[in-house]
């Protein structure tokens, strides 16, 4: 699904300089690898605070920690996403409150929010799923509208451009209240390891985000909240210092790589591509299509026979998670979410992918199909 090895390969004189360099130092923790990768991410992000954290779960659950939330607060939040988003909500005493996807952009679904907002309600954490934003728009406005906080999981859709109702253009992740995201080896933006980084405007919240994220402290032995352990090491950042260089470049081959998908599967009716969503542009982080009246299971075995690697993301979703049972999750009626389970199946997409590979992917699908 990705190629890790040859994207090394081509930035590996200056990586394994760097990372000596952090051996040679001993500087592990809190070094200036990490502090240069803080300040060229805000930069970057046009943010005024990120704050380096161990990976995308933590930086979730440090940003829900930061809200002064009570046990039973309610987060609104889509069903269809990765575990972590969620899975923090139930740590935390929280209760997620599961809504729709929108069945073309896979991003939540806004006007089903306003319905499922009680006296409960805090916070709304939309997903930026795949690689495109959200309708932060609408959701800003119904946040403000009810006075809700918003946090961004932006773990799939770093370098993702969203253009604001006042006509600006800001970097998904920087919208919200808060913004989190996942440095792990597959997303767009990732590391040797684990890493993560949660953004925000807001002052006073990034303070206590800071200290959230180091024990609770606000000075050296003083500790004023209760808190955890979550750090970026030196060597993760100086990985991610190179590679927040070539990050553009890396979402632009994604979409080249997405264009020759839409490109060939238009003259299948079977096979259902990615539609773009409004406002915002695309790192594809997946290229997810939607199968009709084809079979999934046949297909994937089809392509694992042809070694043509698949993944479905995301076969269960959160909703009818064992971990949400005593919530009695399952029975929310999320039609959309059920249909997607079904029917979604991501392609491999990388920034080395050639078009002998792309030509292969595609020509075993189509055999399938005329078979
Ligand atoms: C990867 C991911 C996370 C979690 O990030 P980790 O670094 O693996 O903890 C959270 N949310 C989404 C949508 C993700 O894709």
């Amino acid at each position: 699904m990705v190629d890790l090895v040859s994207q090394y390969q081509h930035i590996k004189k200056e990586v394994d300089v760097a990372i000596l360099n952090v051996i040679e130092s001993a500087q592990f923790i809190n070094g200036l690898e990490v502090s240069g990768f803080k300040s060229e991410l805000e930069t970057y992000l046009n943010v005024s605070n990120v704050i380096p954290c161990a990976n995308g779960t933590d930086a979730l659950q440090i940003a829900l920690m930061a809200l002064d939330l009570k046990p039973g607060d309610e987060i609104i939040t889509p069903s269809f996403t990765y575990i972590a988003t969620t899975e923090v909500m139930a740590l935390l005493g929280l209760k997620p409150i599961f809504i729709e996807v929108d069945p073309e952009t896979f991003c939540i679904d806004y006007t089903k929010i306003e319905a499922v907002i009680t006296s409960k309600t805090k916070a709304i954490v939309p997903v930026h799923l795949y690689g495109q934003a959200a309708p932060m728009n609408e959701i800003m406005e119904i946040a403000n509208r009810h006075n809700l906080f918003v946090i961004e999981d932006n773990a799939q859709a770093i370098g993702c451009n969203y253009t604001l109702s006042n006509g600006e253009t800001v970097k998904t992740g920087t919208i919200g209240h808060i913004g989190c995201t996942s440095f792990f080896p597959s997303k767009n933006l990732g590391c040797f390891g684990d890493g993560g980084a949660i953004f925000t405007n807001d002052t006073a919240l990034a303070v206590k985000i800071k200290m959230i994220a180091n024990h609770g402290q606000s000075k050296q032995y003083h500790h004023d909240l209760v808190g955890c352990n979550s750090r970026l090491d030196n060597i993760q950042a100086a990985v991610l210092r190179i590679k927040l260089k070539q990050l553009d470049n890396y979402n632009n081959s994604r979409n080249k790589v997405a264009e020759y998908y839409d490109n060939f599967f238009e003259k299948h009716p079977q096979i259902i591509t990615p539609k773009r969503a409004l406002n915002s542009t695309h790192v594809y982080h997946q290229y997810t299509l939607k199968l009709e009246n084809l079979n999934r299971n046949e297909l994937r075995a089809f392509l694992t026979e042809r070694e043509v690697p698949s993944m479905i993301y995301y076969p269960i979703p959160a909703h009818r998670q064992k971990m949400f049972e005593s919530f009695g999750s399952a029975d929310t009626f999320l039609p959309v979410t059920d249909k997607l389970t079904e029917c979604v199946i991501s392609l491999p997409i990388h920034t080395e992918m050639t078009e002998e590979q792309l030509e292969k992917i595609c020509v075993t699908i189509e055999e399938f199909i005329n078979k």
